[in-house]
């Protein structure tokens, strides 16, 4: 990393403690031990005291939208990482907290014996209010890790409005930005701690420490989750997803940008919950797709969707989705912070029209309704299905998902509201900035005005279910989920 990138990279607050015991790795965002600018910042620390490193990855009982489809997800993910660290003699501990409020207090007391703690930053959910206060509690040194992707969420100083304009900045600056972590950051320096006894005897780790990923939740977490969404066919965690991540480069990945839209043909990578959770960093993936890319021949910026990048039209299709769309939801996240998440960060002219349209007549169905699929309209039923079994939406799907239910709903605000949370109470990769980006695009976010206005939409781009039925191949797609 360069000395620039770092400074981007690594926000710092407090003082080190030099005759502390170990340095402490909080994962709470990038849920993974390869590819991981925070744990290799947390590794090089290690290095430079000759301390050890401990690591805390926890789950808390009771967040919104927790449910024990995220749990489960999580925990798999848990099974991965225990084993990996185990492998490497670093000390790990699995917590899940069993029941709202019981994990007060743990990681105050890891850092009694700290130098230091590492943190992962990420612009979404509980998670910035939940490091700010810890930021605060804390009487040691704090160092918050941004690995969330290629550009350093503190790097752009504007925001942007739309996707062209954001391309444009991307390509000019990528290549100076360009610092994928190393792929195994962990070494010698970073083995041979021990979780203290007093805090391994109050907070015990999940399953011993050693987790498979399969154990019955604590009882109380159960009580507490029963009746929320359940674990999906997709199993969390660092290995399934590199696992996925294979199959599809090696097999689907160059008929990407001719065939993603068409749900029956499954050309999509899937990768979302894992990138979601962290259990992939976006580095790992970008290290086959942009293998070939020499950063030294970037060409002129002109914020063109294709061909800048000089590479097969699928990776330039791929890298639009990936590094585009997924980081400029981030970044904006990160600039707006929690406004991001609501009806009012949508751009004026939006807003505007859609107020204008307010009144229009409209067909409404209850939040239910439209959890359990009883529209209809078959096409969005099965997309709604789809998403409450198995976590997900096919990508162009979701386009058409969300613009159905503002039709649907009495107020564009109604219609951001019930979109967060069916995306978030169901979708594996929920409550992610790009669940917000998502979400606000059907209304207008990044995108331009369109004409002629329509009832309801106004100048927000429309979609039609038959226009997509003409256009996509569903026929599969709808016997498995219609
Ligand atoms: C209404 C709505 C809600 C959405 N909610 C979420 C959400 O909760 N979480 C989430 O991660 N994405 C969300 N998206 C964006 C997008 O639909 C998903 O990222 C995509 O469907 C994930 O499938 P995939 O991994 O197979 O994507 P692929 O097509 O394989 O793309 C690869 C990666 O690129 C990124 N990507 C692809 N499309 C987009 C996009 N339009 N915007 C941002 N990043 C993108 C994702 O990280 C994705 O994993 C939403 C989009 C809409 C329209």
């Amino acid at each position: 990393m360069t000395p620039a990138i770092a400074t981007l990279r690594v926000y710092s607050t407090g003082d080190l403690r030099e005759d502390g015991d170990y340095v402490v790795y909080w994962m709470i965002a990038a849920r993974r031990t390869h590819y991981s600018h925070a744990l290799q910042h947390a590794a090089h620390l290690c290095e430079a005291l000759g301390k050890p490193l401990v690591v805390l990855e926890a789950i808390r009982a009771d967040s919104r939208w927790a449910s024990e489809r995220v749990h489960r997800y999580v925990i798999q993910g848990m099974a991965d990482n225990a084993a990996r660290f185990a492998d490497k003699g670093v000390a790990y501990h699995p917590y899940v907290e069993p029941s709202h409020g019981d994990g007060t207090g743990l990681l105050e007391a890891l850092a009694e014996r700290a130098c230091l703690v590492v943190t992962d930053t990420f612009p979404s959910h509980f998670l910035p209010r939940m490091v700010a206060a810890v930021r605060e509690r804390l009487d040691v040194r704090l160092d918050e890790v941004d690995g969330n992707g290629v550009i350093p969420l503190r790097a752009p100083d504007r925001d942007f409005t739309v996707a062209h304009s954001f391309r444009r900045w991307l390509q000019k600056n990528v290549a100076e930005l360009w610092d994928p972590p190393v792929a195994d950051p962990l070494t010698r320096a970073t083995a041979g701690a021990t979780i203290p006894g007093a805090v391994r005897e109050r907070w015990p780790a999940f399953a011993d420490g050693s987790p498979t990923g399969d154990e019955p939740l604590p009882a109380p977490l159960a009580a507490s989750l029963a009746g929320t969404p359940g674990p999906i066919p997709e199993r969390g965690g660092p290995a399934a997803a590199r696992e996925a991540w294979r199959t599809f480069w090696e097999g689907k990945f160059e008929r990407y940008h001719e065939d993603r839209s068409h749900p029956d043909d499954g050309v999509q990578s899937g990768l979302s919950g894992w990138l979601h959770f962290g259990h992939l960093g976006v580095h790992e993936v970008l290290a086959d797709v942009l293998a070939d890319w020499d950063p030294a021949t970037a060409r002129k910026a002109t914020g063109k969707r294709e061909g800048w990048w000089g590479l097969p039209e699928a990776s330039e299709a791929f890298l639009d989705e990936i590094l585009t769309w997924r980081e400029i939801g981030y970044i904006q996240a990160f600039r707006e912070g929690e406004n991001f998440a609501h009806y009012q960060s949508l751009p004026a002219w939006a807003r505007e029209s859609l107020a204008e349209h307010a009144g229009d007549p409209r067909e409404v169905y209850t939040l239910e309704q439209l959890a359990e699929s009883r529209t209809d309209d078959v096409l969005w039923n099965a997309a709604q299905r789809e998403l409450v079994r198995t976590g997900r939406i096919h990508n162009a799907l979701r386009m058409l998902w969300g613009k159905k239910v503002l039709q649907w709903t009495a107020s564009p605000q109604q219609a951001f509201a019930f979109l967060v949370e069916l995306n978030n109470r169901y979708a594996i990769d929920g409550r992610n900035p790009n669940s917000y980006s998502g979400i606000g695009w059907v209304l207008g976010r990044f995108d331009r005005a369109w004409g002629p206005e329509r009832p309801i939409f106004g100048k927000v781009r429309y979609m039609t279910s038959d226009s997509a039925r003409r256009k996509w191949r569903v026929k599969q797609y709808l016997s498995r989920f219609g």
